[in-house]
């Protein structure tokens, strides 16, 4: 085409590119380096499945196949723009290195790659009509409607457009013959056959350099937008967290970081990692996270896709300022200086504390983005800046860590009470029989609180039905430090976590089994970090195990209409979704009706990340009163027996209070336990 332009063009747009990269590279790298590098083969397994076959994406169906078309487009594109590049120095309008060449003398592999590229165009247009016709007309609440989005959009048309265009002047000047190979070309062709040869060429040299211009002008807008993550959605995806989703990142030597007065948690953006950076890099801002999120359904401030953006600007914004190092003082050395812009704390300046407070650390977020990136740890992060550092946290929580710190559970009831809920069972004690099969962790809520004593009773009357050897801790039990941990105490959270693990290692525990998914995701998962190895079983794989053997026998038919209610550290932290179904589909009589929102797209309850110890944030309405909401939905009518189920006594407690504050007696609210203890135990019970 023309070697001269092209050269300069190639050596310009790609020295900027260059230049706009390594300053993003910087940027990624300014705080501590936390790519993991492990486990290599599961990585790479995961990029292919979830980048490069992008798995995630039909759980919206349209929009996920829309995005699929230009997906695919862009990566047949690629090879196109290798290939115009080099006809911009060769004289062959039919130039595919050797194999993929086209037109009378092509290859086969140039025919079907023509062939492939021409579908995806008229793909690739259709997929911009949907999101066009979402961000325009339908103005999907998760999708932004700003400039950058119909940029990029106009643009995508742009490179469709001249690539066809090209194609279709080419055919024509060179009177290639119509064929199948070309479907599109072809068709372009058909009105230019009777143009003239300037014509053809000046349409020719249109298409080639607008598509060309159009490819090198992209690449040099893609670090400034969204669109960056094209480019980084690959590494992030490989280096996403291995570790259980619900476990969270130890906060290291924590006495070593206040003897050295580092800050504990997050404070300033310099303090993110590099994994976090990219993830900032990575967001599609497709809104994915929000849509599903409890927090910002229910009219929260929270939006994880808000809090990513204004994370990520502030990082562009102050990228020379945090790269350069300039990041200590304004430095006029009159020692009364202000922190520079982009040392200030990020909470109240970037981030309301509102917003951190909102999150239930329910995770819906994370199993939403197609691009893997993490929010709770973030957010825990800066709540443990909060509350660590400043002590700034929501007034109730302090009740909470005085009640675990004083009395081992917070809901500040002497610890001595917490075997009262079994009294009449003869359940045993560690302390007396240690010799046991399982170690029942019974949990503060199941032990203190009246409404979950219930499952309690229920589970340890299954566990002497089915003959399990099984003993509680009983007044030695405390919290396992779940609630400290998500608020940010991070150092109660540690104490807690030693003290128990001292203790069942005294008494070389080997299996747990318990009914809440808090203790569960706690003991199992978090515990390890601490020198405590334990098997963790829930209740409810326990129950379902023994049905399956025979030691379980529901027999009583329970006749009831029951939609389940998953919990979020039980699905989506730790993916038990089945073993709950199992049981409550053995059970005579029941109904079991899925809501439309279950297994990994369940609502939360609104008791996590620590909110069962705290007031709401401000919102539209509750997380408790929607998600009943939701559930209602598939048990319509008044009739009796109408139930809702779950496998966690938090969730017990919230769903129970919804239906209670909106007068809805009628229904029942149960522990999957209770359900099936109605239907194992002797009539005469
Ligand atoms: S963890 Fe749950 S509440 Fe928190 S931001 Fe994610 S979706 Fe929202
Ligand atoms: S965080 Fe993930 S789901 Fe949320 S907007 Fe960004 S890419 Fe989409």
């Amino acid at each position: 085409m023309n070697p001269i332009v092209m050269a300069i063009l190639l050596v310009v747009m790609f020295a900027i590119f260059g230049y706009t990269v390594q300053g993003r590279w910087r940027l990624m790298n300014v705080g501590p380096a936390t790519l993991p590098f492990d486990r290599p083969g599961e990585r790479l397994r995961r990029m292919l499945k979830f980048a490069c076959g992008q798995w995630r994406m039909p759980r919206h169906r349209v929009a996920g196949v829309a995005h699929i078309f230009i997906y695919a487009g862009a990566v047949i594109m690629l090879l196109r723009a290798l290939m115009l590049f080099a006809r911009g120095f060769v004289d062959d309008p039919h130039f595919g290195y050797w194999l993929f060449t086209t037109g009378a003398g092509g290859t086969l592999l140039g025919h079907a790659y023509a062939f492939v590229k021409d579908i995806l165009v008229i793909l690739v247009l259709l997929g911009i009509v949907v999101f066009l016709y979402y961000r325009v007309i339908r103005q999907l609440p998760r999708m932004t409607l700003n400039f950058e989005g119909l940029l990029i959009l106009a643009i995508l048309t742009g490179l469709m457009v001249t690539d066809a265009l090209y194609d279709g002047a080419t055919m024509a000047r060179y009177n290639d013959p119509a064929n199948g190979w070309e479907p599109l070309g072809s068709l372009i062709a058909m009105p230019l056959r009777d143009a003239s040869a300037g014509t053809l060429t000046a349409l020719q040299h249109i298409g080639f350099w607008g598509h060309v211009g159009l490819i090198l002008g992209f690449m040099n807008i893609l670090p400034y937008t969204k669109q960056f993550h094209e480019i980084t959605g690959f590494p992030n995806v490989y280096f996403q967290s291995l570790a259980p989703v619900g476990r969270l990142p130890k906060l290291e030597d924590i006495d070593g970081l206040l003897e050295r007065e580092e800050t504990l948690g997050i404070k300033r953006i310099d303090q993110f990692g590099s994994k976090a950076m990219l993830d900032f890099f990575s967001c599609t801002e497709c809104g994915r996270c929000q849509e599903q999120c409890p927090a910002n359904k229910t009219g929260k401030l929270l939006s994880p896709k808000e809090l990513t953006v204004a994370l990520r600007d502030f990082a562009y914004k102050n990228q020379s300022a945090l790269i350069s190092g300039n990041s200590k003082q304004n430095g006029n050395g009159d020692g009364d200086e202000e922190p520079a812009p982009h040392q200030v704390d990020l909470v109240d300046n970037v981030v309301k504390p509102e917003v951190l407070w909102a999150c239930t650390t329910c995770s819906a977020c994370q199993t939403e983005c197609p691009v893997f990136l993490s929010y709770i740890d973030k957010i825990v992060d800066m709540r443990r800046y909060l509350a660590m550092e400043k002590s700034e946290f929501p007034e109730q929580l302090a009740t909470m860590f005085q009640g675990l710190e004083n009395a081992g559970n917070p809901y500040s009831y002497p610890n001595d009470q917490r075997a009262e809920w079994a009294e009449g069972l003869d359940v045993p004690l560690m302390s007396e029989q240690p010799d046991v099969d399982y170690l029942y962790w019974v949990g503060c809520a199941a032990s203190f609180d009246d409404r979950s004593r219930k499952i309690a009773r229920a589970f340890a009357q299954l566990l002497k039905t089915a003959g399990v050897s099984f003993a509680i801790l009983g007044p030695e039990e405390t919290c396992n430090g779940d609630p400290a941990r998500r608020a940010g105490n991070e150092y109660l959270f540690q104490m807690l976590a030693r003290q128990n693990v001292e203790l069942l290692n005294g008494y070389n525990v080997k299996k747990i089994v318990t009914a809440c998914p808090h203790c569960y995701n706690t003991l199992k998962n978090e515990y390890p970090d601490f020198g405590g190895k334990y098997e963790v079983i829930h209740h409810s794989e326990l129950l379902a195990q023994l049905i399956r053997v025979g030691k379980l026998k529901p027999r009583q038919p329970v006749n009831v209409k029951l939609a389940y209610h998953d919990a979020c550290y039980l699905g989506r932290h730790n993916e038990i979704y089945d073993p709950p179904r199992e049981i409550l589909r053995a059970i005579p009589g029941v109904q079991l009706i899925e809501p439309d929102e279950t297994r990994d797209r369940g609502m939360c309850c609104g008791a996590g990340g620590a909110q069962m110890w705290k007031e709401e944030e401000e919102g539209e309405t509750r997380i408790n009163h929607a998600r009943m909401t939701q559930l209602l939905e598939v048990l319509p009518g008044s009739s009796n027996g109408r139930t809702i189920a779950s496998a966690c006594p938090f969730c017990k407690t919230m769903l129970s209070d919804a239906l209670a504050d909106k007068g809805h007696e009628d229904v029942k609210q149960l522990d999957i336990a209770e359900v099936l203890w109605q239907s194992v135990r002797e009539i005469d019970d």
